[in-house]
């Protein structure tokens, strides 16, 4: 029997309808479909790798909702945990013993982070920390790089990747001359570039946020020296170095990506991967610093919903299973399967690609090598990767619907998944050397 064609019909008339009533139909502009044509899938369920949409189309998802789902959809352990933590009371705007346990688990397992505060997203997370390394320094500039995305915060929309590159606004409209004047920037992997910036204007930054791994512009490994680098130059200048995890954090590896280097941190923020498909984010680091924070002290942040019961459940269920034994190893092999099975594919049918990757975070570029920084992401041959895109999709293999977004994968992305993720991209180097 022949499978019936491939149609988004029911998504379509959706999406229709919701364009009416949510700005461009989406609540996050990351999932339009803008870059690649078409409609998004509007999905209806998702059970381990797999996910379905209103169409009945089956996909093995390579999103993983953009982080947090390490787990894969559904674990059955998280949903018990929410499931009970449901029946209990979804919130109390009180403390709860859950959150002290999530404050040990993530103090215990992050390097030289001794105290955490709670939040509801990523976005929540940075601008605290920004707030806290302005008060703690007495500094009013921070320093970022082009192509790193930390929220959207209004001092981190200033030369942003993610979305905002994605759609070619990297600096929004909306945030003030004066500050964006207060958000500095330099090329990732680039450390003349941050000494130019320091030289100029060191004694008024208060911290230099970046990705450990930047994956706001695919997955872009820090080269040997750079972190180093930021390191040092926070050191002298008297700056605050802030490591945003939101995507790395229990993601590369069981303690975060500090876990794979020497160079530490002084603030930290997280989110995805710790709310177990939950809206969660998170910062922490040094005591003296986070003692600045309110109650403790004079730095205001607060929230009506943070440290939520039903959050708090589903991260302590997921950070608990991410501390068995064989984990990572099992996430490593899923991400080394794919990346040596994309690049020997990609190089039968003639093409070079090239994978950034560390651990389960990556992301396939249409170059010859692995971009360093932002201009050479911006390089690599992004009409090639929306065909290879369109013809993935066709064959059940939901991708992020950008050439800038990694691709996450989950304990749920077994052997035979990754065969059939292989599977479907020998058809699409196929189809797309032929068209
Ligand atoms: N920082 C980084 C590194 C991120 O990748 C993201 C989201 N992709 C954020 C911050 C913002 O997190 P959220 O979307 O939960 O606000």
């Amino acid at each position: 029997m022949t499978p019936p064609p491939f149609t988004l019909s029911k998504s379509e008339a959706i999406f229709a309808e919701a364009q009416r009533l949510i700005p461009g139909g989406v609540n996050s502009p990351v999932r339009a479909y803008k870059a690649v044509g078409g409609v998004p899938p509007h999905l209806v369920r998702g059970e381990g790798p797999l996910v379905w949409d209103e169409d009945g189309n089956e996909y093995v998802d390579l999103v993983g909702s953009y982080g947090p789902l390490i787990l894969g959809h559904g674990n059955a352990e998280v949903r018990e945990a929410l499931h009970a933590a449901v029946d209990s009371g979804t919130t109390f705007g009180a403390p709860t013993r859950g959150e002290l346990e999530m404050a040990r688990t993530i103090t215990e397992r992050v390097p030289g982070c001794e105290m955490v505060r709670l939040v509801n997203s990523g976005t929540e997370a940075t601008m605290s920390a920004a707030r806290l390394a302005r008060a703690a320094t007495g500094r009013p500039k921070i320093l970022k790089f082009e192509g790193c995305y930390h929220g959207h915060g209004d001092s981190f929309l200033v030369s942003a990747g993610s979305g905002a590159l994605t759609l070619g606004a990297p600096d929004s409209p909306g945030v003030t001359k004066a500050t964006a004047a207060n958000s500095l920037v330099a090329v990732y992997n680039d450390l003349d570039s941050v000494k130019a910036v320091f030289d100029e204007h060191g004694s008024d930054i208060a911290a230099v946020f970046v990705e450990p791994v930047a994956g706001n512009m695919g997955t872009i490994p820090p080269e040997a020296g750079f972190l180093e680098g930021l390191r040092a130059h926070c050191d002298v200048s008297g700056a605050l170095l802030v490591y945003d995890e939101v995507m790395t954090g229990f993601r590369v590896a069981k303690g975060g990506f500090q876990d794979l280097s020497d160079v530490r941190c002084d603030l930290i923020t997280l989110g995805k991967v710790i709310g177990g498909g939950l809206p969660v984010g998170a910062y922490g680091g040094r005591s003296d610093l986070m003692m600045q924070v309110a109650p403790a002290g004079p730095m205001y942040q607060a929230g009506t919903l943070s440290g939520n019961p039903l959050a708090v459940a589903a991260g302590r269920k997921t950070l608990e299973i991410l501390g068995r034994h064989g984990i990572y190893e099992q996430l490593e092999y899923a991400g080394s399967t794919l990346q040596k099975g994309l690049m020997r594919v990609a190089h039968e049918h003639g093409r070079a690609i090239s994978v950034g990757r560390v651990g389960s975070m990556i992301c396939p570029y249409f170059s010859a090598a692995v971009p360093r920084n932002l201009t050479e992401v911006t390089a690599t041959d992004r009409e090639a990767w929306v065909r290879f895109f369109n013809v993935m999709l066709r064959s059940g293999i939901l991708l992020p619907p950008s050439p800038y977004e990694a691709i996450f994968l989950s304990v749920t992305h077994t052997q035979p998944v990754l065969d059939r993720i292989l599977e479907a991209a020998d058809l699409a180097f196929r189809e797309i050397r032929s068209t």
